[in-house]
């Protein structure tokens, strides 16, 4: 298995309950390492961006308006298969369909406010974490 790296964000839902720290020990308890992470409030400019290739969806100005309703903790994570660990970790988009002792099973309100972000490929991954991140920001 290859080291990679992959985007992480934690959801306005979960920094609102205080849940950065009960999410970050899943990753880190499963072997992820933080190697980057900034708390930050993002712009409309910046969910709509970031969420483009859902625009077409009907949720989508919902879904930009929740993720810019308070701030996130974007993070980059590094580990063994870490683009897949982070998704298994994760679990299902919609928290009633969702894995017991997932992140989401969790922690997550619903399909919407699931409390948590992760890259699905390792080519996305590599987009986002240069959207967030200058390379010296990140520190493996
Ligand atoms: P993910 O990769 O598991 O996060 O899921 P997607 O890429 O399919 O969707 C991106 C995000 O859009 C999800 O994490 C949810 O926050 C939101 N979302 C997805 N499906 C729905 C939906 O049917 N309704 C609403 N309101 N939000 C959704």
């Amino acid at each position: 298995m290859a080291n990679e790296r992959t985007f992480s964000i934690i959801k306005p839902d979960a920094t609102r309950r205080n849940l950065t720290g009960k999410i970050n020990a899943v990753f880190e308890g499963a072997g992820l390492r933080i190697v980057a992470q900034k708390r930050i409030w993002m712009s409309r400019e910046m969910a709509k961006t970031f969420y483009a290739v859902h625009a077409e969806r009907p949720f989508y100005n919902d879904l930009v308006d929740f993720m810019c309703s308070g701030p996130v903790v974007v993070q980059v994570l590094e580990g063994e298969n870490a683009v897949a660990k982070n998704r298994e970790l994760m679990g299902a988009t919609n928290p009633a369909n969702a894995a017991e002792g997932t992140i989401r099973k969790l922690f997550a309100e619903s399909i919407e406010a699931n409390s948590v972000h992760g890259s699905d490929s390792p080519e996305n991954a590599a987009i986002e974490i240069a959207y967030f991140f200058a390379g010296c920001e990140i520190v493996g």
